[in-house]
């Protein structure tokens, strides 16, 4: 950004310092030096005087002046200039009194030229100086305003358009009339249309809420100013709405803009309640930020983005008409999402013929954008650590499981106890899984610890993008989960901790099909529960009094005892391809689901 007019602030010491260092510099080395010859006029009678007297050492005659330099009481060098009035014998004297007689003395300056030296050249060399110092500031993206000194990240040209963000075709169509209405603000403002003054983008982490606001101005080819809501929270009371107010004022100078709001819900919480009691901080800060939505005319061409992914929290003043009153969710991509995105963050990347995206897209439902993206560049390290020279299908999915899993520990040492734990533990999971209706095929199985503290995993993947989950898959879900401890029942006749994540993911979905899915008997659809936090782990709270509680848990754990019967059952029926399989497994250590269909269907 171009900082005219304004001149930024902290910068400003820099610029005194290095002119003060100039300066000093100038007057330690050159200026003494042509100051020193500046010379001291006396007259014809003084100078023959001292030439008696003998302090005279250097003498030079020119035109009609003579030009000397004598000794002064102290023994110091002084030049000196006196005008000849006759010029009868002043060589012979000369010659007399030892004075040198020659070229030896220095002529003197030119009082225009010592005026330059010692103020006019560091002047400009000061302005030089200042000059280069605004114009790198002016190269950087961050500025300080004024008073409040909020770091505000101006860019002139983002440089990204929605080519860059695939999939959420949704959000792009929401947000190409801002971009149309940026272009030209006119042909609004002419029909008496006002366009909203903010959008609010809501959706998980990663999605690319960010990349969107940036797009709308690169599309749009406006400036963008972007600044992060916890920026807003500030030691000091009152700085936060010094920052709004900044913000929006510097906005308004470079209308048509985008003024990008992130993480908006750091300042737009709800106000007054919730158990911190009131932060007035925040408050002034919100209050302020409302104020100054309200304030700006519509119809100049600033458009005000905000991102957050906790929109229940937000404060309903920010939501209601006139300001963010437009909402538009951005959610985690679906399967043609994932592959266009895949595709995107691969396009500066060398594939090999092997790649299929489709497949990768399908091993990754649930995965955001930044995940994806992730994945493409972890493929293409994996390819670089191999020595190949482009990226293949191995390490797409190798880096899939590093994002899900972490990375392979190839030495840890486990002993070959724990080992065959491990194999019959997935094996559980699967078979339970194959031998089911209506459940995802088995794709990969492995017993290959990973850096997460997972030491195997049974990969299931759907043929398509599912929506939909009946109660009967979810409940045979359920038993896939509890598959690999009733292997390990049945096997070892004890238990580990190994399946500590499958009881946490049953006991998840079989409470959730109780409390919000209406799947139980006892309560119809009653909702029990409500989520939270959509986009973030999906928190809940409960809604019903104490009893139900107590009935609600009950359900669930009846529902799960049940499942994880029917896995003991499926189990014991196929023991000989638990074993067979398991064999298998901790011979291979990672097997496909063709292998596994393979040895199932034999
Ligand atoms: P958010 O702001 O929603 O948390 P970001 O916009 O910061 O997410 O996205 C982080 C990164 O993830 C982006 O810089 C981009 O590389 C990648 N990404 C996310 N979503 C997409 C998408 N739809 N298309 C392409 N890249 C994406
Ligand atoms: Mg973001
Ligand atoms: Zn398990």
């Amino acid at each position: 950004m171009n900082t005219n007019g304004k001149k930024p602030k902290k910068p400003l010491i820099f610029y005194y310092l290095i002119a003060a260092a100039v300066l000093l510099l100038l007057n330690l080395t050159i200026v003494p030096q042509y100051m020193g010859r500046q010379f001291k006029e006396v007259d014809y009678g003084t100078f023959l005087s001292m030439v008696d007297g003998g302090s005279v050492k250097q003498a030079v005659v020119e035109n009609n002046t003579v030009r000397f330099i004598a000794e002064d009481e102290n023994g110091n060098n002084i030049n000196y200039k006196a005008n000849i009035v006759s010029n009868s014998d002043l060589s012979n004297r000369l010659y007399e009194a030892g004075v040198r007689y020659g070229q030896d003395v220095p002529e003197e300056m030119n009082p225009m030229l010592a005026l330059l030296l010692s103020w006019i050249l560091p002047l400009a060399v000061l302005l030089i100086v200042g000059r280069m110092i605004s114009r790198r500031m002016g190269g950087m993206n961050t500025m300080s305003f004024g008073k409040s000194g909020a770091k505000i990240y101006a860019e002139d040209q983002t440089g990204k358009t929605f080519a860059d963000v695939a999939g959420e075709d949704e959000a792009k169509d929401a947000l190409r009339e801002i971009v149309d209405f940026l272009h030209d603000p006119k042909k609004y403002a002419e029909i008496g249309a006002s366009l909203p003054k903010g959008a609010l983008l809501v959706g998980p982490p990663g999605t690319g809420k960010t990349l969107l606001a940036k797009a709308v101005a690169g599309e749009a080819k406006v400036p963008f100013f972007s600044i992060s809501g916890s920026e807003f929270v500030e030691m000091f009371v009152g700085m936060g709405a010094a920052k709004v107010r900044d913000l929006f004022k510097q906005a308004g100078e470079k209308a048509p803009c985008i003024v990008f709001i992130d993480e908006i819900d750091t300042i737009g919480k709800k106000r007054g309640g919730g158990f911190e009691g009131g932060n007035d901080e925040r408050e002034q800060t919100l209050n302020q930020l409302l104020t100054e939505m309200d304030g700006f005319d519509g119809n100049k061409g600033v458009v005000i983005l905000a991102a957050t992914n906790r929109p229940e929290s937000l404060d309903k003043a920010l939501l209601r008409p006139g300001r963010f009153d437009r909402r538009i969710p951005v959610e985690l991509p679906d399967l043609a999402g994932r592959e266009a995105i895949l595709k995107v963050h691969a396009k500066n990347v060398m594939l090999s013929d092997s790649v299929d995206f489709n497949s990768i897209a399908r091993a990754t439902q649930g995965a955001s954008g930044a995940e994806l993206a992730n994945i493409v560049n972890e493929a293409a390290l994996r390819a670089v650590r191999m020595g190949r020279s482009s990226v293949c299908q191995e390490d797409l999915e190798e880096s899939v499981e590093v994002v899900i899993a972490g990375y392979q520990r190839k030495n840890a040492s486990i002993s070959q106890h724990e080992r065959e734990i491990v194999a019959y533990h997935e094996i559980g999971h699967a078979l339970v899984a194959a031998r089911q209706s209506n459940s995802a095929p088995v794709h990969k199985i492995t017993i290959i610890p990973r850096t997460s503290g997972a030491l195997g995993y049974t990969m299931q993947l759907d043929e398509d993008e599912r929506f939909l989950m009946s109660k009967d898959e979810a409940f045979n879900k359920i038993a896939t989960f509890t598959g690999g401890r009733a292997a390990e029942e049945l096997i070892f006749g004890s238990i580990t901790t190994g399946a500590a994540n499958d009881i946490e993911q049953a006991t998840r979905l079989a409470r959730g099909m109780v409390t919000r899915y209406g799947m139980s008997e006892s309560f119809d659809m009653t909702a029990l529960e409500t989520v939270t936090n959509q986009y973030l782990g999906g928190d809940t709270t409960l809604m019903c009094s104490p009893e139900t509680a107590a009935k609600v848990d009950a359900e669930v754990v009846s529902l799960i005892k049940k499942a994880h019967e029917k896995a003991i059952g499926i189990l014991k029926a196929d023991m000989d391809k638990l074993h067979e399989l398991a064999g298998y497994l901790l011979e291979k250590e990672t097997i496909t689901g063709e292998e596994f269909m393979k040895i199932l269907n034999e």
